[in-house]
């Protein structure tokens, strides 16, 4: 859904078009769309872990992190392994004795603000040449050691298989040499790695289910810089599932790239090796306790399956929220997207959760201008936003990234201008159906996790509904964040659900 926060990092010509200027009852607003899974305003956040007692090595680790929320959770990881060899952590880069960089490639301007942000580590560098300054992550993974020819200020370069040789690569760059971990892994899920979730609210936490993808859309850089598709194993799931109940968390949201996926064959010898798929997994974790609220991302719409609906819709506690990524509303276009669904998949996968779950939310990824389309082809992305309704979604301009199936066999031939008028239609559409669909929920009766209090307003307490709606309601004092409450809607800004707790 939409809210309204002021960010003075992005501008309105970012290709990822988080924030939209959008004139509604005659004022101008910047909104900006708040991402689960990509969520714009924790780009550029430092983690800050508590130090451990006995444990510290005098230095301080500063790491900071970009793109998706799977990025975020390597970052979790990432910290663990070096606070158990006694790193303590810093929110401030010029106190750092290693700053780390966990990097996005999914688009050019996602690299672009890397490498920005790389020129203002160079000044620390200067004023302490012990400082080491590595980079993490996709852009890692994309660019190997070639990173380090052009960026001279980066000492260390890994990718997301090989953070458990991070220590060691650090020693490395101590002995006055850079250092390169790129390797990718078809076993490494970080399964036994607990990660650190200090930055975290107490409430959501996210959930890494599976690493990398098989998938090959031609427009994505994703396989090339994540690797090959692996699940993680079900048990070490429900353990950190339960273990973060236990903490008092009451949301954890599955990650994957393609969740519907999941599969985990066990290997205990015997002929009929138990297989968990992404449907069991969904029951395993739901089946924790009836208070933990599950999400999930992302949902590939060649895969998703009637159980995993069945699944939804068995469960209270399984969000009634699907994010299905349809890219394009035009068969051709998916073809040379790589989607291996078209159209008519599409909408029969959107019928299949309107039959089996009536009330379920469906969001959405769209990208406008990919090679070759046509008036005619972007109108059936925009026909395509006409018959699901999407309460959310997520658009971008079409940015050719280098290596990927597109870049090799097709020309970008669309104009900036056009993929640029394509995209307004797309977010104006999005926002007459996302306001639409909160006005909708005027009069009905939310069930609300409590987050903490409202942005504006410490006489609020804000919290989502199972929608992932954000709803804002006054502050009482028989809950608190952390608890389920009913609120009655009254009514709706254009981003956010205003209401009052009822029995
Ligand atoms: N695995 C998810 C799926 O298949 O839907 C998506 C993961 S990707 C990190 C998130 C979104 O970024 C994609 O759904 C797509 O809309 C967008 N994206 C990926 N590559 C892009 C590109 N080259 N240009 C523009 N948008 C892109
Ligand atoms: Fe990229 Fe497609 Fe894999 Fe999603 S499914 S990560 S878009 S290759």
């Amino acid at each position: 859904m939409f809210d309204f926060v002021k960010r003075d990092k992005l501008s309105l010509n970012s290709k990822f078009c988080v924030i939209l200027r959008f004139n509604f009852y005659s004022i101008m607003m910047d909104l900006v769309i708040p991402d689960k899974t990509h969520d714009e305003s924790r780009q550029g956040e430092a983690l800050m872990l508590e130090p451990k007692d006995g444990k510290n090595n005098g230095r301080k680790l500063y790491i900071e992190s970009y793109g998706c929320a799977m990025n975020f959770s390597d970052s979790e990881i990432v910290a663990s392994i070096l606070s158990d060899k006694g790193f303590e952590t810093t929110g401030d880069y010029s106190n750092a004795d290693v700053i780390f960089i966990n990097t996005c490639s999914i688009r050019e301007n996602a690299e672009q603000r890397v490498r920005n942000r790389l020129k203002e580590f160079t000044v620390a560098k200067v004023k302490n040449p012990g400082l080491v300054v590595g980079v993490l992550g996709c852009m890692a993974e994309r660019l190997k050691s070639k990173f380090l020819e052009e960026e001279k200020l980066v000492d260390v370069v890994v990718g997301p298989d090989a953070y458990r040789d991070l220590p060691g690569l650090i020693d490395k760059v101590d002995d006055g040499q850079k250092a390169v971990n790129v390797l990718l892994s078809r076993e490494e899920t970080y399964a036994d790695i607990n990660p650190v979730r200090l930055n975290s609210n107490g409430i959501n936490a996210f959930v890494s289910i599976m690493r990398g993808c098989d998938n090959m859309c031609s427009f994505c850089v994703v396989p090339f810089t994540r690797g090959r598709e692996r699940s993680r194993e079900p048990q070490s799931i429900v353990k950190e599932c339960t273990d973060l109940f236990n903490q008092g968390y009451r949301e954890v949201t599955l990650l994957g790239q393609n969740v519907d996926s999941y599969k985990w064959k066990s290997e205990d010898g015997s002929q009929e090796a138990e297989v968990v798929n992404f449907a069991n997994l969904l029951e395993m974790v739901a089946l924790i306790n009836p208070d933990l609220r599950i999400r999930f991302s992302t949902s590939h719409p060649k895969d998703i399956t009637d159980e995993v609906l069945y699944t939804i819709a068995k469960y209270e506690n399984i969000c009634n929220y699907i994010h299905l990524p349809v890219q394009s509303g035009n068969s051709r276009i998916l073809e040379l997207m790589n989607r291996t669904y078209d159209r008519e998949w599409y909408i029969n996968r959107v019928d299949a959760i309107r039959r089996i779950i009536p009330e379920c939310a469906i969001s959405t990824d769209v990208i406008t201008g990919f090679c070759t389309e046509t008036d005619e082809e972007h109108k059936d992305t925009l026909s395509m936003m006409d018959y699901v309704h999407y309460d959310f979604a997520y658009m971008f301009m079409y940015s050719e990234r280098p290596g990927t199936l597109a870049a090799k066999r097709y020309a970008d031939d669309i104009p900036d201008a056009v993929k640029s008028s394509r995209l307004k239609e797309v977010v104006a559409k999005q926002q007459h159906y996302s306001y639409q669909r909160l006005q909708k929920q005027i009069g009905k009766v939310q069930k609300v996790l409590i987050e903490g209090f409202s942005k504006k307003s410490d006489k609020d307490y804000c919290g989502r509904n199972d929608h992932n709606a954000m709803v804002v309601f006054p502050v009482g004092d028989n809950y608190k964040p952390g608890q389920y409450v009913n609120v009655l809607v009254e009514r709706t800004t254009t981003a956010t659900l205003i209401g009052v707790v009822v029995e």
